[in-house]
């Protein structure tokens, strides 16, 4: 990545430019993975493995321990013998590393630690950002810096190595998980050429001359001291410590006069004048600037102190930038403290205790990554403007039980770039064809971009929003888009799920892959979304992305026939001929290694991806269209109706602190039984059973991870039964005599069916692959075959009664094979495990064999996630209401 003196810019995500700066001063790394900083890790040993040399001239030697607390060890250990050490983490995996940070700091370490900053796991795990883990290690000693951007990530994370060589004092550098570490922004790239040129080669020599070696520094270090003169000791290192912040400034200067931007401990924007100020650190501190540029547009005093420097906190650093004219303050933490007030406010108020006259409030926010925009903003400032502020306060939440939020205040900031907003299924591949859209515009033409990406937490098959802006100037918004000029869904069934047009900017365009021809799309999509359409003067396309895929032979892969259509309808950013050029380019390089059917394939996609698309008039009437008031069917079940649909509606971001305060959920617990009535229907396609050609194995109950395929022994009466529900669903049920593995069923005249559950199955293909009749071919096809999930769904309601409301019959099988047990009740199933995973059969299996008695604590990892991933389990209950409890262990 030579500059040649000049200035080269690419698209990337904060975890991608920590790991280039921290690579270039990077000797060994200790490394131990753990979201959302894993990336880091990864990126360093990938480049290790490829090669890559840091500024020294040599290959980083990675070293993969067994958990954070042996990553920290390790670097302690590669600091002692004189190398350069580095690690990255979050969340628990940091407060693992403690009790190593402490010995880092007591023997005046040169070693970093990059945090993508998180949420840690309290009433319940989330994977997304906040400042817990950071505050955490506040009091351990070692030096903090925060990135407030992807930009500040490449600026200042090389700062954090060369602040520490030059200290002789342990750093870390923190950011904000998922909202920096995640976000695709077009950088400007550092040079290691300039890099190497800041290293202080004296205090680089010293380090290097103190290590521990029995040739030449044969010493004890880390020895062990009583109450004779422990706390003298501890009191000798001020000195040390108070040098820092000028240490940092040095470091901050050097890298402001390269960039041309302004870094320092505390740094000023705002009115010089300004009477209202917010202090804050992380990437709030961008929608701070937008909404203050706006607001002193308009005349008014306001300003924002960002928090380059958090440990030391220096007060001499902070008055240098606080404007004399300052009345009030605010200070916004990004985590909760029980029992007392916030760190960052804490600090404020201690630095700026002699200035009598400021007022100072605090609040919270964007706690575990909740979106804070610049109306949340506009709020704070407008509370500020009152006599008597709340002293304590939160934002981006409607606090109705304790009273402290305060409501958002719209405000318009002027933008001048496009907004758009995708909606995808996980694992469908959209966000990975929207980092491609990313790096081929951010990469190949003037403009800047930025992305963001929004997920629940199912492993995979929830749904994903990425948030893409690009525009001619930096873009500075991280939070979510909420007035977008273009949207596009890659799932039909979200139509009917989420109110995706009210985000739609009046004008706009909205794009729908869908089977449903234009010509029925009046009849078929919901009244709320044509409504919308029509209220917002939409311009509306349809694409039947699913037949253009399987045309050219993608299987079920829509992503880059979505991304053709998304080029070919905004050609404001980039002419549709030039794009398509640089995505058949992209194609290429993506996929040659799987060879030139797979990328003509790939081509073919694209080519198609804008020949496909149909606009639909968008018909004035249909504003008049009644609506429900929910977006789901209400059951009664308060539960359910109040906090799962919800959640699942994305409703979730606009409930109220009242809605957990239930003794249900208030300690993170979650009942059962939900998954299965959630009906998430994710499959394009899924298996229909032909009775006939069935042997009745089992096979593919036992395969199956989400437990939506089963065997079924009916009585007359449920067979009768089942037979009634089909005939009122349109079909004729199927079913055959057992045999001879369920003898006494025979018997008794019981007979056998397969049953899917259609709207639960997520058309893995586990099942058909596995089923040993035929070959798959269509000459000899398999008992199981798969057909569009349209022509299945009638098989549901058969569903819902056997395998709810059916007694299990495993009395009729040997519990000591596959086609016996699979007669036990799953007392786990349709988990948020990705499709066709090969861990969840064993969970399912186990809950067979010992569900009614089992007690687990499950440790973090994919099992933790896809087993509790809010508002649903995978769990259920036996008819005396029996099941699994269950329990996160952390690590
Ligand atoms: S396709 Fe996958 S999820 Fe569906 S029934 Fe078969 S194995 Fe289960
Ligand atoms: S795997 Fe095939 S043959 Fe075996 S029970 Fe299932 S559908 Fe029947
Ligand atoms: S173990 Fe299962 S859930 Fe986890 S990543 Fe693999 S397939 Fe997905």
């Amino acid at each position: 990545m030579s500059t040649e003196n000049k200035k080269v810019f690419e698209a990337m995500d904060g975890n991608t430019a920590t790991a280039h700066a921290a690579y270039a001063f990077t000797e060994v790394a200790g490394i131990y993975p753990i979201t959302p900083s894993s990336p880091m890790a990864e990126h360093v040993d990938d480049w290790a493995t490829a090669g890559r040399k840091n500024v020294f001239g040599d290959k980083v030697k990675v070293v993969e321990m067994q958990a954070e607390g042996g990553a920290a060890g390790a670097i302690h250990g590669a600091l002692q013998g004189g190398s350069l050490a580095t690690t990255f983490t979050a969340s628990q995996g940091l407060l693992l590393m403690i009790p190593n940070i402490y010995k880092l700091k007591g023997e005046l370490l040169p070693g970093v630690i990059h945090v993508a900053a998180r949420s840690l796991a309290t009433h319940t795990l989330s994977i997304f950002g906040d400042h817990s883990d950071v505050y955490a290690c506040r009091q351990t000693g070692i030096v903090m810096m925060c990135s407030h951007s992807v930009q500040d990530c490449m600026d200042l994370a090389g700062v954090a190595h060369l602040v520490a060589i030059d200290g002789s004092v342990p750093v870390m550098h923190f950011f904000d998980g998922f909202r920096t570490s995640h976000e695709y922004d077009k950088i400007e790239v550092m040079d290691y050429d300039f890099l190497r040129s800041l290293i202080p080669a004296d205090k680089l020599e010293a380090f290097r001359a103190h290590a521990l070696n029995p040739h030449t520094n044969p010493v004890v270090r880390g020895d062990n001291q009583n109450d004779d003169i422990f706390f003298q000791a501890e009191e000798a290192q001020n000195k040390h410590f108070e040098a820092v912040p000028e240490i940092v400034e040095k470091y901050m200067k050097k890298i402001s006069e390269h960039t041309g931007r302004n870094y320092a401990p505390f740094t000023y924007i705002g009115a010089p004048d300004a009477e209202r100020v917010i202090v804050a650190m992380g990437s709030v501190t961008d929608t701070i600037t937008e909404t203050i540029n706006t607001l002193v547009a308009r005349g008014e005093k306001v300003g924002l102190i960002k928090v380059y420097l958090y440990r030391p906190f220096s007060q001499k650093y902070l008055e240098a930038v606080l404007p004399a004219t300052v009345k009030k303050i605010a200070v916004l933490d990004r985590a909760k403290e029980v029992g007392t007030r916030e760190p960052l406010f804490l600090d404020v108020c201690y630095a700026l205790r002699n200035h009598k006259d400021i007022t100072f409030i605090g609040g919270r926010y964007g706690l575990s990554s909740k979106d804070t925009n610049p109306s949340h903003i506009n709020a704070v400032f407008e509370e500020l403007k009152k006599d008597a502020p709340k002293e304590e306060f939160t934002i981006g939440i409607e606090d109705d039980v304790t009273n402290l939020s305060i409501s958002p205040i719209d405000i318009h900031v002027d933008a001048d770039y496009t907004s758009c907003l995708f909606y995808g299924l996980g694992s469908d591949g959209t966000v990975g064809a929207n980092k491609s859209t990313v790096k081929i515009i951010g990469n190949n033409t003037d403009l800047y971009s930025q992305a963001y990406f929004a997920y629940d937490s199912k492993k995979a098959g929830g749904v994903t929003r990425s948030h893409l802006r690009f525009g001619p100037t930096p873009i500075h918004s991280p939070y979510y888009i909420n007035k977008a000029d273009f949207i596009s869904c890659s799932q039909e069934s979200y139509a009917f799920k989420f109110d995706m047009v009210r985000d739609l900017k009046e004008g706009g365009t909205f794009l729908l892959n869908t089977v449903i021809p234009a010509e029925e799309i009046e009849n078929r999509l919901p009244n709320r979304m044509l409504k919308a359409l029509a209220d917002k003067k939409a311009n509306f396309y349809i694409i039947n992305a699913n037949a253009i895929a399987r045309e050219t032979h993608m299987g079920s892969h829509t992503n880059t026939i979505l991304q053709s259509a998304f080029f070919k309808l905004n050609e404001q950013i980039m002419p549709y001929s030039k794009s398509l050029a640089l995505m058949e380019a992209s194609a290429r390089s993506t996929y040659a290694r799987k060879g030139e059917d797979v990328v003509n394939n790939n081509i073919a996609a694209i080519n198609k991806g804008s020949e496909g698309l149909v606009k639909v008039e968008v018909k004035p009437e249909w504003a008049e269209l009644p609506t429900k008031a929910q977006l789901f069917e209400l059951t009664g079940d308060a539960h359910y109706d109040n906090n799962v649909q919800r959640i699942n509606a994305l409703e979730g971001y606009d409930m109220k602190v009242s809605d957990f305060t239930n003794e249900i959920v208030i300690d993170g617990s979650m009942p059962e039984n939900i998954s299965f009535r959630e009906k998430r229907n994710i499959a394009a396609y899924v298996p229909e059973w032909n009775a006939e050609k069935c042997i009745q194995c089992g096979q593919c109950a036992f395969a199956c991870p989400h437990a939506t395929i089963r065997p079924f022994l009916m009585t007359e009466e449920e067979c009768a039964k089942a037979s009634e529900i089909a005939k009122e669903n349109g079909f004729e049920l199927t079913y055959k005599e057992p045999s001879p593995l369920y003898g006494k069923a025979k018997a008794e005249g019981l007979k056998f069916r397969i049953q899917l559950a259609t709207e639960n199955c997520v058309g893995c293909g586990v099942c058909m692959t596995v089923c040993p009749v035929g070959d798959g071919t269509k000459e000899n096809p398999r008992a199981l075959t798969a057909k569009p999930i349209a022509t299945q769904m009638k098989q549901q309601p058969v569903a819902d009664y056997l395998y709810k409301n059916t007694p299990e019959k495993p009395q009729y099988g040997n519990p000591n094979t596959v086609a016996g047990v699979s007669l036990e009740r799953p007392y786990f199933e349709v988990s948020g495990c990705c499709p066709g995973c090969g861990e969840a059969p064993y969970y399912r299996l186990v809950s067979q064999l010992f569900g009614r008695d089992m007690l687990v604590a499950n440790a973090t990892g994919c099992s933790m996630i896809y087993c509790s991933a809010t508002p649903s389990n995978p769990f259920a209950t036996n008819d005396q209401g029996e099941g699994i409890a269950w329990a996160n262990s952390l690590f």
